[in-house]
């Protein structure tokens, strides 16, 4: 249902679009095992049916039946029509929502969204049901806080070695965890001394090339701009050597953690005000490319309708992701070849955020194209943006990621990679492998140089070359 509906938040409609969607998920059940959210509905609904065991043929357990006792057994058999949605408590409705952790997987796997007349569409019930209740209950503290990227960002870069030393005392994670509900062993990211967008307002002007191969304004998210700023400067850099005129215009948040934590306004704000400082980038033919795969799905999907304007409209329609851009500048042959260092084995992690756009598989395709060997994992991580982070969810999520986990294991690859930055959290939590986006791959190979994590130290030495 469109934001603007008058009955979006109508507690009575949203309970009774939650009951409808339910019970067509009870009789579909595909999803069983794609997310702790089904699996919980689909448990408890079979744990309520007063009817379960006859359904499961249990009364008929004693053995072989004869003929006579069977004609007593089907005049005992009662017709039930009531469903066990019915019997749904608030509270198992409320688990439902609150372990949904908007991957959207779901979505592209059901036939019933719209146009179907059934028009299911699961993660946006979900993320409704959760904005009703923060207008009900207020925005929690946590969420306002995950929510502040940008606040928490400028702040954080300015004390970097500081924070970065709490994130790692336990003392201080007990206390973060009591005052604002992140679970204490859950591995932060670092903050970057120096954002993203301070670098480029200071880096010294390069020349566009008279005749760009593309022109392109770089999307750095949050994460690229505050914690690992390699990300949109490799970016920039293999951008510019595939011949492209690039820019970087002021930008915030792109709203997404404000969505996940139901702050509908908070992302509206922050839309707005992208929607106003992107546009002068998409009027001047840029498209605006960036290396999170959340943020553009949010850019591209949810913008035109968060702002309702054709401005939003046109910026969102000029965002694509930066592995997708790269793989078509590559299959133009715009993209140049020349590698000092070759890539090896890759475990190459595809982002849900990535599939549910369709654009599963650029990333591989990009390292492949580059000379990689590349494995895929192809399991959803958990993480997805703040809610593995939750103290509430943090064993939840831990557990999600372990079949990605022992993929990457068991792929004994040189170097780990994933378009999420998030995702590459999760793994290297999981895993202990550092985990880079591929555009960093990329430049590493053109330099022949290793790959540093974020936070210095550690890192990847590509293979040498073949000649030495
Ligand atoms: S969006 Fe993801 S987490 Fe939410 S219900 Fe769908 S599959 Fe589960
Ligand atoms: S979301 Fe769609 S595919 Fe998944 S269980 Fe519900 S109806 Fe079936």
């Amino acid at each position: 249902m469109a934001y603007d509906n008058p009955r979006f938040w109508d507690s009575g409609h949203l309970d009774s679009e939650v009951h409808r969607v339910f019970e067509i998920c009870n009789g579909c059940r595909l999803c069983f095992n794609l997310c702790p959210s089904f699996d919980v509905l689909f448990k408890r609904i079979d744990a309520l049916d007063p009817h379960r065991a006859e359904a499961e043929g249990k009364h008929l357990e004693g053995g072989m039946v004869e003929e006579h006792e069977a004609k007593k057994l089907l005049e005992q058999v009662e017709v039930h029509t009531e469903s066990p949605v019915s019997l749904l408590e608030a509270g198992d409705k409320e688990r439902v929502v609150e372990l949904c952790y908007e991957c959207k997987l779901c979505f592209p796997k059901c036939p019933y969204v719209p146009p179907h007349e059934f028009a299911v569409d699961f993660p946006r019930l979900m993320l409704r049901a959760k904005m009703a209740r923060a207008k009900e209950d207020g925005i929690a503290f946590r969420e306002r806080f995950l929510g502040a990227t940008d606040a928490v960002g400028m702040v954080m870069t300015k004390i970097a070695p500081l924070a970065n030393g709490a994130a790692h005392n336990r003392f201080n994670r007990m206390l973060m965890e009591h005052a604002v509900g992140i679970h204490r062993d859950r591995q932060l990211p670092a903050y970057a001394d120096e954002s993203f967008l301070t670098w480029w307002s200071r880096r010294a002007p390069v020349e566009s090339p008279a005749q760009p191969n593309a022109r392109v304004a770089v999307f750095a998210t949050c994460y690229g701009n505050y914690n690992d700023p390699e990300i949109p400067k490799a970016a920039v850099e293999v951008l510019e050597h595939a011949g492209c005129a690039v820019n970087c215009p002021e930008q915030v948040c792109c709203g997404m953690p404000k969505l996940d934590g139901g702050d509908l306004e908070g992302a509206r704000g922050l839309a707005r005000k992208n929607v106003e400082m992107l546009l002068p980038a998409v009027r001047e033919g840029r498209k605006i490319v960036s290396p999170g795969p959340s943020c553009t799905l949010v850019l591209r999907t949810e913008y035109p309708e968060l702002v309702g304007t054709s401005e939003a409209r046109e910026v969102s329609e000029a965002v694509m992701d930066l592995s997708d851009f790269l793989l078509q500048q590559a299959r133009h042959k715009k993209l140049p070849k020349g590698f000092k260092t070759p890539i090896g084995k890759v475990a190459y992690h595809v982002a849900c955020h990535n599939r549910v756009q369709n654009l599963g598989y650029r990333g591989r395709d990009l390292l492949k194209w580059a000379g990689a060997d590349v494995q895929l994992v192809d399991r959803c991580c958990g993480m997805d943006g703040t809610w593995g982070m939750k103290t509430e969810f943090f064993q939840e999520s831990l557990k999600v990621a372990d079949a990605a986990a022992s993929r990457v294991e068991s792929a004994e690859a040189d170097v780990v990679s994933s378009d999420c930055p998030l995702a590459g959290l999760q793994l290297k939590q999981k895993t202990g492998r550092p985990v880079y986006h591929p555009v960093r791959i990329l430049r590493a190979a053109y330099l022949g140089e290793p790959l540093r994590s974020p936070r210095g130290g550690g890192g990847v030495d590509l293979p040498p070359a073949a000649d030495g």
